[in-house]
Parts: C-alpha cells; structure tokens; sequence
C-alpha cells in the first residue's frame, strides 16, 4: 500500500512496526492492521471511510485505547484514530462543543477554572470524549449524575458510507420501536429497534432500545458499531460550591453493605446530595499497601492501618459546607454503629484534600494491571478477570457473596472494588497461571448467568467489545442478538465499522 495523498488531504499510512502500539488497548490484547490514520478534521474522517469502502477494508475507531473490553483492538483493516481531532470549543452554562479525540482531564481543566461541571467520571480521566461517548461511560458519580447519555446533548455521526448523521436531544423520537432517522445527504435510514427490555440498573450492554425514545440515546453507547462520532455537544452545570469526600474503614464487609444500604436513602431530605458510593474490600486494601510499600509509584497513596478490613469511600456535593458537614455527621453516626469511627476516616474538604482520595481509588486498577502485568512475563497468555455487572438494589448482599463463596471454594486470588452505590462492583481475578484462569473463567460465567437472573446487567459500564460478546448472549439471547445486528445492518450494510464488537461478526 502506497501513502495516500495525492487526492485526498488525509493521510493515510500502511500499517508498520512504528504504529505498534495502536494495535492494543487496555484491555492487552493485541491485534493486527493494514493501514491507520489520524484525521484532523470530520472532512478527512469522512475521505478515509470512503478510501477503506473503495478498498473493502475494514475499519477500527480509536479513542484513547483507555477501553479494558478489546473494542479498540483491530482485526484486519483501517485503523482511524481520532487522537488530533481534539479541539474544545468555548465552554458556557449552555454547554461546550467537543470534538471526539479531547480527553475528559482536558476538558475539566477548561471547564472547572470557569464554575462549570462535567459529570461523567470514569476513573480514567485519559480517556476520550467520544470513546465515552461511544461505550456510554460512567464512573464513581453515576450514582447521582448519571451516564454519559445524560450528558450528550447532540452528536454528529460519520456513517460506513461517508454519509453523516446530525443529531440534537430531544428532535427525533422513535414511535413504539419504529425509527426513523434523515442524514445530511437526503437519505432516511429506517427500521425496527430491538424489541428487549433493558434491566432496571446501571448497564452498557447492547443498543439502548426503548419504546418511544430519543434516538440520540440509540447512538450513544453503540461502541463504534453504528457510526464514527465526530463532535459531541455536552451539556454543563454550574460547579458545586462544596466538594467534600469521606473515606470511612469499617471492621467488616457485612457491615459496609448496610452503611451502603443504609446511605442511599438517608439523604433525599438534604441540601446535601450524595453522589458517590465506592468499595474496597480486604484484598484491594492489601493490595494497595503492597502496592505503596513496594513500588515508588504508589507512594502517594495515604498510609492505611492495619485494622483497615474494609473501606467506603463518599462523596457530597452542596451549594454550602454547612450542608455537608450536617450531612457527613448523620453518615459518621451510623458509620459508628457499623463499628468504625470518626478518627479512622478520613475528610477531604478541598480539591488539594481529594486529590490523594481519588489517587487511591485510581491506584486499585492501575496496581491489579501492574500485578497481572508481572505475572505475563512468566505466563504471557494470561490476563486479569475483571467483573463489571450491576445487580438491583435488593440483590447487592447475595450478589457479594456468591462472589466471595466462588471465590473462596476455588482458592482463587482476587481484589473486589468499585461503584457499590450502583450495585456493580468490578471483581478482579488474579490468575497465576492458565489452569487458575480457566477456573476463573468458568466461574465467572457462572455468575453472570446469575447477575442475569437476578436482573442484572453484565456489562454496567465497560460496553461488550470483543471480549465480552459471550455474555451479551447470555443476557439477551441468541434471537435478541440478531435483531441487533439487523439494527447494525441498517446503519451499516457492509459490516465495515468494527466487526467483532458487541456481536460476532456476520461472515
Ligand atoms: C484504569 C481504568 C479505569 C477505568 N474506569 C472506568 C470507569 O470507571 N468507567 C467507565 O465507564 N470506564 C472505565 N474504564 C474504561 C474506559 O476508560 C472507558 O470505556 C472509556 O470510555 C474509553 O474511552 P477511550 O477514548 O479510551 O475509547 P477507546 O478505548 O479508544 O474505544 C472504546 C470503544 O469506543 C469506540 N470508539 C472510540 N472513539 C469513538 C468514536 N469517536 N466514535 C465511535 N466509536 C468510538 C471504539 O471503537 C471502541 O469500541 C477504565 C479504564 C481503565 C484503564
């Protein structure tokens, strides 16, 4: 393949050994590719698809490989990453215009100095704007602030033909499960949404379908299946005058689930709103003070005591500190029944006090891959086991200890933490070796043929990619699945954009 320039202004480049590192993405796996570009504007996304449409090639959408579900991993093909497509535009109570290549700790750095917030918080702030977009992204907040689609109020899409779909909240609606959608060249793409009834908790698994619902929502969370999104217009809100977060240590995990249970309710009366509710357990708490002890890297996290079994970590959101404070006293009293106590939590009132917090709630991914990360030196086909479904409200208890039992009968190291307000804590499995990885494989079917029976979702934020479409059959089933990809058909006949992702691809 020659470089491609002469009638074209993007660029595009066969693929070689300096683009290697576009061949994986968090997830670690890699793959291959013939070609890869980086375009600079919707115009030169738009000269690349028609490029790899003339030449039957397949194409992979890249955000900020930040994604631990292989989505970004090419099979063959084009590879059209959007890293230079990173513009910001001027942010305003009204909201702020995106291009998708900007990462999200870009665009807090602009909008937090002028009052305004941004809520969608995955714990990876390196990630991109229209990759969150595209997998719905979520993160510890999502307990009050919602997903991404709360957030995305228009997009503009770069469909597998070239063509372009423009999209605004709250103009196009579907009518029952009938669509209909214009793109900017005059043609209507219509059909039948999938006829499912999603759960009723947090889940980035499959099409978003409803009946009656705003087609904007189809598009988010669609993991580059259905289009390449090329701007996203964000809504913003006036930044919380007071921030405050509250790690509390607790001598059990029985008892951090009823400081959960207990929390989700206790605040409805208040100024104060609770947004965040995470979860350590024993293991990620060892993990960590392995972690500080050990590596350099991990000396900023705070010491923990020994005592520490297990950890809770809240955070308020209020016009006022006094709200805060009165709000965080009522928690601290039944943080005390449960057995813990006001000296052993630790306060953050001031973005330089969070700083370190949210250090520590980063460190506990970051360590597990570091650690799995060690252990392929020894065993390179391993990889870690990582959880990330949510289950009702009323299912939280018995979902923890069917993993805590799993666990333990099979003598599996493990760490479990995460967005326990939401009910979906991501269980990481710590295999040494491929026997202990295919025992934690079976068992970790097992439980989401369970999460599903309970009503859960098996993917509450990371979207399916390529390695969980096993688990999106086990949820919807087989009949369901084609009617997603009958839906994919419709926006993309040829299969061209990221085949393999959410659904095998057609042959
Ligand atoms: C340490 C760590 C912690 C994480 N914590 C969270 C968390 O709390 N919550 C959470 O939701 N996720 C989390 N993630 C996963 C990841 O950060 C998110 O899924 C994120 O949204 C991916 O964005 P990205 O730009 O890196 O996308 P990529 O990884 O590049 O791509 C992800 C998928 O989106 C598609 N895509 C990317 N950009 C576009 C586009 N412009 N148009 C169409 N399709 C596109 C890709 O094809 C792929 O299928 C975490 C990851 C890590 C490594």
């Amino acid at each position: 393949m020659r470089k491609c320039s002469i009638t074209m202004t993007v660029q595009i480049s066969p693929f070689n050994t300096d683009f290697q590192e576009f061949l994986s993405d968090e997830s670690k796996r890699t793959g291959t590719a013939d070609a890869i570009t980086f375009p600079t504007t919707e115009a030169e996304v738009i000269e690349a698809v028609r490029y790899a449409n003339e030449r039957g090639l397949k194409l992979i959408t890249q955000g900020a490989r930040t994604g631990i579900v292989a989505g970004a991993v090419p099979e063959g093909g084009l590879i059209i990453n959007l890293r230079s497509m990173n513009a910001i535009g001027e942010p305003t109570a009204d909201g702020v215009v995106v291009q998708p290549g900007a990462l999200l700790c870009d665009l807090r750095d602009i909008i937090e100095p002028v009052g305004l917030f941004f809520g969608p918080d995955p714990t990876e702030t390196s990630a991109s704007i229209g990759g969150m977009a595209a997998c719905n992204a979520s993160g510890a907040m999502s307990f009050y602030y919602g997903a991404m689609r709360s957030w995305v109020q228009s997009l503009r899409m770069v469909l597998s033909d070239g063509d372009v779909i423009s999209i605004k909240r709250a103009e196009n609606f579907s009518k029952g499960r009938s669509f209909s959608l214009t793109t900017e060249s005059g043609r209507t793409i219509s059909g039948q949404l999938p006829d499912y009834t999603m759960p009723d908790v947090k889940s980035a698994a499959g099409y978003y379908a409803a009946d009656d619902m705003d087609l904007i929502d189809l598009l988010i969370g669609s993991e580059g299946t259905l289009g390449i999104i090329t701007e996203t217009g964000l809504r913003l809100t006036p930044r919380p005058a007071a921030i405050n977060g509250l790690t509390i240590f607790l001598p059990s995990e029985q008892a951090a689930i009823e400081l959960v249970n207990a929390a989700r309710s206790m605040f409805a009366e208040s100024e104060a709103a609770l947004v965040a509710i995470e979860f350590f357990n024993h293991d990620a708490l060892d993990l960590l003070r392995n972690a500080k002890a050990t590596n350099p890297a991990f000396e900023a996290i705070p010491a923990l005591k020994d005592q520490y079994h297990t950890a809770i970590y809240v955070e308020f959101h209020a016009p006022d500190a006094d709200a805060i404070e009165e709000a965080a006293m009522e928690l601290i009293e039944t943080v005390m029944e449960l057995g813990g106590s006001d000296e052993d939590t630790w306060f953050a009132t001031t973005d330089r006090e969070l700083e370190p917090i949210k250090a520590f709630r980063h460190a506990t991914p970051e360590a597990v891959n570091l650690l799995i990360g060690e252990r392929k030196r020894d065993v390179p086909e391993l990889t870690k086991l990582g959880t990330d479904m949510s289950v009702p409200d009323d299912c939280l208890a018995d979902a923890l200890a069917m993993y805590n039992a799993g666990l333990s009968e099979r003598g599996l190291e493990s760490v479990i933490f995460g967005h326990i307000g939401n009910n979906h804590v991501h269980v990481n499995i710590l295999p040494h070796d491929m026997d202990q990885y295919s025992i934690g494989r079976e068992l970790y079917l097992g439980w989401a043929d369970k999460v599903v029976k309970m009503g859960g979702s098996v993917s509450a934020e990371h979207g399916i990619g390529r390695l969980k479409v096993p688990f999106l059959e086990m949820m919807y089933g087989n009949g369901t699945i084609a009617q997603m990809r009958a839906l994919k058909k419709l926006f993309d006949p040829n299969g061209l954009l990221n085949p393999g992702v959410m659904f095998q691809a057609q042959g």
